[in-house]
C-alpha cells in the first residue's frame, strides 16, 4: 500500500500514475458492480467473471509495483478486458438488454488513455472490432442469450450509468490532476532553465550572452523603426572592480568571490528592469550596465553614485578594506553600430584606470 501511495505522488511519469489511477478505480468499480449484480439476481458466471476480472487487476497491481511491468501491464488490462472479459461479460448478463454497451465505450476511452502511438490505434482497432463482433454475434446466438426482461434492464441501464459515471470521473479528475501537477513540475523546470540561460550563477546578474541580446534589440530598434530610437536615452556604464586580483591574493578566492557577488548586488539595484536597464557580468570581474538617462550629466550621476556607494561598502571580514570600481561610460545615441560603442567604453574605461582608479571616464 504504501509502495502504491509512494508510486502515485512521486512518479514523474503520467504515464505510469493513469495506469495505477486507472488499476484502482476499476478494481472498485467492479466491486460495486458485483454486489450490484448480485442484488438484481444475476447468474453465477456473471459473478465469478467479475471476481476474475478483479484478480487479475489485483495480480498486475502486486506485479507492477513489484516488478515495474506497467507497460506490459497496460497492454493485458487492455486486451484480456476489451477483447476477453467484457466481451463474455455482455453475452453472460443479457446482452443488449443490459448495460454492458455503457462499459464498452468507458473502456475505450480507458484505452486511449492507457496506451500510445501504433500501440494505441491497434488496441482500439481490435477492441472496436472485438466488441461489434460481440454484439452481432449475440444476435446471432440468440438462443444462447436470456434477456433482461424490461424492468429488469431499466435497473441494469441505471446502476451502470451510475458506477460508469462515478468511473469516469474518478478516474479523469485523477488524471488531470497528475497531469497538472506535472505541467506545473515542467513550467518551474523551463523557468529554470531559462534563468540559467540568461544570467550568471555567481552573481546573479544577466550573463554577457544576454546583455548583447538586448543591446542588439535597442540597436536594431533605431533601424527603420516606427517607435523613436530607444537609443535616445541609452547609456552603457562599463565597469571593473580595483586591484581585484590583489584582493583574491591577500584574503583569498572564498572572499574574492563575495566581494563580487556584494559589487553585482548592488549593480542589479541601480538597474530596474522595468526601466529598460540591466546589469550583466560581463567578464570576470568585469560589468555593464545599461542605464536609461535623459542627457550625459544625468547617467554620469546616476554611474558616479554606483562608485560611491562601492567605495562606501563595509566588509565584516576585513574592516579596514575599501573596494574600488573604475568604470567607462558612453551613449548608444553617439554611436551608430554597437561594435563601436562597447570598443570606445571599453578604451574610457582603460582611461579611468590609467589616470588612477576609483574614476568614471565619460
Ligand atoms: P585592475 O585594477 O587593473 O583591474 O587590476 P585587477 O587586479 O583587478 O585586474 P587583473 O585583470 O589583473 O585581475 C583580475 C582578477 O580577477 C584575476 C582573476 O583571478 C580574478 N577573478 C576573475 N573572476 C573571478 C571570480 O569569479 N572570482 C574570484 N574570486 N576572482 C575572479
Ligand atoms: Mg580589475
Ligand atoms: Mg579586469
Amino acid at each position: 500500500m504504501d509502495q502504491l501511495r509512494k508510486c502515485l505522488k512521486e512518479s514523474n511519469n503520467v504515464k505510469i500514475k493513469t495506469y495505477y489511477i486507472t488499476l484502482i478505480v476499476a478494481w472498485f468499480s467492479t466491486l460495486l458492480s458485483m454486489v450490484a449484480d448480485y442484488l438484481q439476481g444475476f447468474s453465477a458466471r456473471v459473478l465469478i467473471l467479475l471476481a476474475v476480472g478483479m484478480v487479475i487487476m489485483l495480480l498486475l497491481m502486486i506485479f507492477s509495483l513489484k516488478y515495474h511491468i506497467e507497460n506490459i501491464g497496460s497492454h493485458i488490462l487492455v486486451y484480456l478486458f476489451n477483447v476477453v472479459l467484457f466481451p463474455e461479460l455482455f453475452l453472460q448478463s443479457g446482452g443488449v438488454s443490459s448495460g454492458m454497451v455503457l462499459i464498452f465505450i468507458v473502456s475505450l476511452a480507458v484505452t486511449a488513455v492507457l496506451l500510445e502511438g501504433k500501440f494505441r490505434v491497434i488496441a482500439y482497432l481490435i477492441s472496436i472490432v472485438m466488441m461489434e463482433y460481440t454484439i452481432i454475434y449475440s444476435y446471432r446466438a440468440q438462443d444462447k442469450i436470456t434477456l433482461l426482461s424490461y424492468k429488469d434492464s431499466v435497473v441494469d441501464y441505471v446502476i451502470t450509468l451510475l458506477v460508469v459515471s462515478v468511473t469516469v470521473v474518478c478516474i479523469m479528475t485523477a488524471i488531470l490532476r497528475a497531469y497538472d501537477e506535472e505541467k506545473e513540475k515542467t513550467d518551474e523546470l523551463n523557468k529554470r532553465l531559462t534563468e540559467l540561460s540568461v544570467k550568471d550563477e555567481l552573481s546573479g546578474l544577466y550573463n554577457r550572452r544576454e546583455l548583447f541580446r538586448r543591446l542588439d534589440v535597442i540597436y536594431d530598434c533605431a533601424v527603420g523603426s516606427k517607435v523613436p530610437s530607444s537609443r535616445q536615452d541609452c547609456y552603457i556604464a562599463m565597469f571593473d572592480i580595483d586591484n581585484f586580483k590583489s584582493i583574491n591574493d591577500t584574503y583569498g578566492h572564498q572572499f574574492g568571490d563575495e566581494v563580487l557577488s556584494t559589487i553585482a548586488h548592488v549593480l542589479m539595484e541601480h538597474a530596474p528592469e522595468k526601466e529598460g536597464e540591466l546589469a550583466a557580468r560581463y567578464g570576470g570581474e568585469e560589468f555593464v550596465n545599461i542605464i536609461r538617462a535623459k542627457d550625459q550629466e544625468h547617467a554620469l550621476e546616476r554611474v558616479e553614485e554606483i562608485r560611491k556607494e562601492i567605495e562606501d561598502l563595509k566588509w565584516e571580514e576585513v574592516p579596514d578594506l575599501t573596494v574600488t570600481i573604475s568604470g567607462g561610460l558612453a551613449s548608444c545615441e553617439k554611436y551608430e553600430e554597437l561594435r563601436m560603442a562597447m570598443h570606445d567604453v571599453d578604451a574610457l574605461l582603460y582611461k579611468a584606470k590609467h589616470e588612477g582608479k576609483n574614476r568614471i571616464q565619460a
